[in-house]
């Protein structure tokens, strides 16, 4: 395989990962969602990998704080929604859906997302399908609904659904526990949630990550995902907010 997934435990409050994406024929090395720029040199330099560019999803702090002094580090590309660009002025090659971009000999393409921020997108590597998404698709869970609608929310969280089932899913946090819990509350019943939330509870016992997950994985234990409808959808959503 032309790419190996690195992560990067931020141990910070939010539960941030970044991942790195290296492209194992050069070593050279995307990182997404760079929440700071420390550990992701201290890992480079100790992996003997090169920063080869950034990619951002949108622009909350805790996704794009660590791009200056990464810049700084080197001057690499930095690949962001052209919608958020008065946001994040560090973006040197803005996106928007449809765009494709290459990396590692791979092709990949951009999806717009917009509900958890206006501009948020996601990169989908369709050969080795791979999904980075963000704050958008969650573990058990989705993005809280900050300057987006419902229905936009519901619609690009369906047009995730809609990638093959075997893509990885790599979202931004470690949220799958607390997502669990919700989803158990809402689908009590619902053997794929019990099963999975065993896992994930004897998983974090041992200081494990969750993640990835998978589109098939989320369709059968993702409430969001499962809703039948924009209003199924939405009740869920600020029943969440609240829980
Ligand atoms: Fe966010
Ligand atoms: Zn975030």
């Amino acid at each position: 395989m032309a790419i190996h997934v690195h992560v990067i435990d931020v141990k910070n409050q939010l539960q941030n990962y970044i991942w790195l994406i290296e492209d194992t024929a050069t070593q050279n090395v995307i990182a997404v969602d760079p929440t700071e720029a420390d550990l992701v040199i201290q890992y480079l330099e100790q992996h003997h990998l090169n920063l080869g560019g950034i990619w951002l999803t949108h622009w909350h702090k805790d996704h794009i704080g660590g791009v200056p002094e990464l810049q700084h580090y080197k001057n690499v590309p930095v690949y962001g929604p052209r919608e958020e660009i008065s946001k994040i002025p560090m973006i040197t090659h803005p996106l928007q859906d449809g765009d494709q971009i290459e990396f590692a000999n791979e092709r990949i393409e951009i999806i717009a997302v917009p509900g958890h921020t206006l501009g948020h997108i996601v990169y989908f590597v369709p050969d080795e399908e791979l999904l980075f998404c963000g704050d958008t698709l969650f573990a058990m869970g989705c993005g809280r609904v900050f300057e987006g609608t419902f229905e936009q929310m519901y619609h690009s969280l369906n047009r995730l659904a809609a990638l093959p089932p075997q893509t990885k899913v790599y979202c931004t946090h470690e949220y799958t526990q607390s997502n669990a819990k919700f989803a158990l509350h809402v689908e009590p019943d619902n053997v794929a949630i019990q099963q999975r939330t065993q896992e994930v509870n004897t998983k974090r016992l041992a200081g494990e990550i969750t993640l990835p997950s998978s589109i098939a994985l989320e369709l059968e234990t993702n409430p969001f995902l499962r809703a039948n409808s924009l209003v199924e959808f939405q009740q869920l959503r600020q029943l969440k907010d609240n829980f």
